[in-house]
C-alpha cells in the first residue's frame, strides 16, 4: 500500500483539482461509492476469469461470514449505486467519484496495492457521441496538466456480444496451432479468458499475435457503423488517436468502444486512463437495458508523469513569531485576524516558544516574506513589528490595528 508524503500528496490534490473542475464544465456530478461490496458483485460483473477477480482482489468474511471485497475498480460499484438509487430508470446520467482502489498486483513503480483512480460513467446514452465528448474530456485534462505531449490515444471496438463471440473463436482457432509457445498465462486463458490473450506482455505471444485475426475484420454492421462515426467525430476536433485492434481491456463487462490513454515514459504501466461501452452492466445488475460508457484515470502515473515538472508550494506567506508569555498568547489572536484579512494566504505562527534568533530563522525557512514579531514592548505599546524576509528594508513598527491593511496592501502590490 503507498503512503503519500505531503508533497505527493499536494501533486495528488493539483491533479484532482484540475481534472474535478473539467468533469464539472462537462455536468458530471460527483458520488460517493462505498469502499467495501460484496464479492458477488465484482465476480460477476468485472468477471471471475478476469486477473482482477482471480488474482487480485483483498476479499474477507466479516462477522457475519458474508464475502467483502476492497474495491478494486468504480464501474461496477458506480453502476450498483446507480440502479439501487433510482438513478438510471428513464434518465441519463453523467456520474463520477474518486477515491483508493485495491489490488494484489506486484508493486513497482506505477503499480501499487493501493492506488488513486479518478472515474466517470455515464448512463443511458448510445453514443457515439458520449464517447467522443467523454475522449474530448480526457484530452482537456491532460492539456491543463501540460501532458498533452505524454499521452496518446488508442482506441477500438470489440463489437456486440456476438461479433465478440465470433472473433473470440476465431482466435482460439488461430492460437491453437501455436498453444505450445505460448507463455503460461496465454495457455490457461485459452480456457479461461481467449481475449485477454491480446493483452500479453510476453514476447513470444506478442510475436504470434502479430499475425493473429483482426478484431476489426468481425465487426458486425451495426458495430462497425458506431465506430466508424466515433472515428469521424474525433476526426473532426482534430483529435490524434490511432486504431489498436488488440486493445481488449481486461474486463467482461465491455463491448463495442474500448480505449486507452498510454504513454511511453512508465515502462509496462503504460496505461493512465482507461475506459469503454458496457451496454450490458445494468441489465446484468437486474435494470432494464441500460447503454453505459466510461473511463478510470491512475492518479498515481499521472503524479509520476507530473513528477519532474511539478512544484509543491508549502511555503508560508506571514510567519508570527513572540517572545514572553503575553505576546505567545496574543500571537494567536494576530494570526487568526490576519487569516481574516487576507484571502488566499497561508499564515504561520511559530508555536512552542524559544530565542527570538531561532523563531526568525524558521521564519526564513518557511519561505514568508513578512514576518510580525510580538515582544513584550510590542505588546505595552498596541503595536506589531514587521520585518521583510525576502528584501532589506529596515524594521517597521506599526499600531496593531493597521497591520491587516499593511498586509493587505503588502501583497496587493506584491
Ligand atoms: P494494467 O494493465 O496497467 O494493470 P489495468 O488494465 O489493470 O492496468 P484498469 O483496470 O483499466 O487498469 O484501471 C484504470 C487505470 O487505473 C489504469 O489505466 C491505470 O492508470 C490505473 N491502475 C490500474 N492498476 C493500478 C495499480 N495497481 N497501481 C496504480 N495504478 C493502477
Ligand atoms: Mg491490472
Amino acid at each position: 500500500m503507498r503512503d503519500l508524503v505531503p508533497a505527493q500528496k499536494e501533486m495528488f490534490r493539483h491533479i484532482e483539482d484540475l481534472v474535478r473542475s473539467i468533469l464539472s464544465a462537462y455536468g458530471y456530478r460527483e458520488v460517493g461509492l462505498p469502499a467495501l461490496e460484496m464479492t458477488q458483485l465484482f465476480a460477476r460483473l468485472v468477471g471471475e476469469s478476469t486477473d482482477i477477480v482471480e488474482k487480485e482482489m483483498y476479499s474477507f468474511q466479516d462477522k457475519n461470514g458474508e464475502s467483502l471485497t476492497l474495491r478494486p475498480e468504480g464501474t461496477a460499484g458506480c453502476a450498483r449505486l446507480a440502479q439501487d438509487n433510482g438513478l438510471i430508470f428513464n434518465q441519463t446520467q453523467r456520474l463520477w467519484y474518486s477515491g483508493a482502489m485495491f489490488r494484489y498486483d506486484r508493486p513497482q513503480k506505477g503499480r501499487y496495492r493501493q492506488f488513486e483512480q479518478i472515474g466517470a460513467e455515464c448512463f443511458g446514452m448510445e453514443g457515439p457521441d458520449i464517447e467522443a465528448e467523454l475522449l474530448l474530456m480526457n484530452w482537456r485534462m491532460w492539456k491543463a496538466l501540460g501532458l498533452e505531449g505524454h499521452i496518446r490515444l488508442e482506441i477500438n471496438s470489440l463489437g456486440d456480444g456476438k461479433d465478440k463471440q465470433k472473433y473470440q473463436n476465431a482466435l482460439v482457432v488461430y492460437l491453437a496451432d501455436f498453444k505450445q509457445e505460448l507463455d503460461e498465462d496465454s495457455q490457461r486463458r485459452m480456457e479461461t479468458n481467449p481475449l485477454r490473450i491480446l493483452d500479453s506482455k510476453h514476447q513470444r505471444t506478442r510475436e504470434i499475435l502479430d499475425a493473429a485475426p483482426q478484431m476489426t475484420d468481425f465487426l458486425g454492421n451495426a458495430s462497425e457503423q458506431h465506430f466508424a462515426q466515433l472515428c469521424e467525430m474525433l476526426d473532426s476536433h482534430a483529435l490524434p488517436y490511432v486504431v489498436n485492434p488488440q486493445i481488449v481491456r481486461g474486463l467482461d463487462y465491455y463491448n463495442r468502444t474500448v480505449f486507452e490513454w498510454v504513454t511511453s515514459d512508465l515502462g509496462a504501466q503504460a496505461a493512465v486512463c482507461s475506459g469503454g461501452r458496457y451496454d450490458g452492466l445494468v441489465e446484468q445488475l437486474g435494470g432494464r437495458p441500460t447503454p453505459g460508457v466510461g473511463f478510470a484515470l491512475g492518479v498515481d502515473r499521472l503524479g509520476l508523469l507530473l513528477e519532474a515538472s511539478f512544484t509543491s508550494s508549502d511555503a508560508a506567506d506571514v510567519f508570527v513569531v513572540s517572545m514572553g508569555e503575553a505576546a505567545r498568547l496574543q500571537a494567536l489572536v494576530i494570526a487568526e485576524e490576519l487569516r481574516d484579512a487576507l484571502v488566499n494566504k497561508k499564515v504561520t505562527v511559530h508555536c512552542g516558544g524559544g530565542k527570538l534568533k531561532a523563531q526568525l530563522k524558521k521564519a526564513d525557512a518557511s519561505g514568508a516574506k513578512l514576518a510580525i514579531i510580538l515582544g513584550e514592548e510590542e505588546i505595552a505599546s498596541s503595536t506589531v513589528s514587521i520585518k521583510t524576509l525576502r528584501e532589506s528594508q529596515a524594521q517597521i513598527a506599526l499600531a496593531r490595528e493597521k497591520l491587516g491593511d499593511y498586509c493587505t496592501r503588502y501583497f496587493h502590490t506584491g
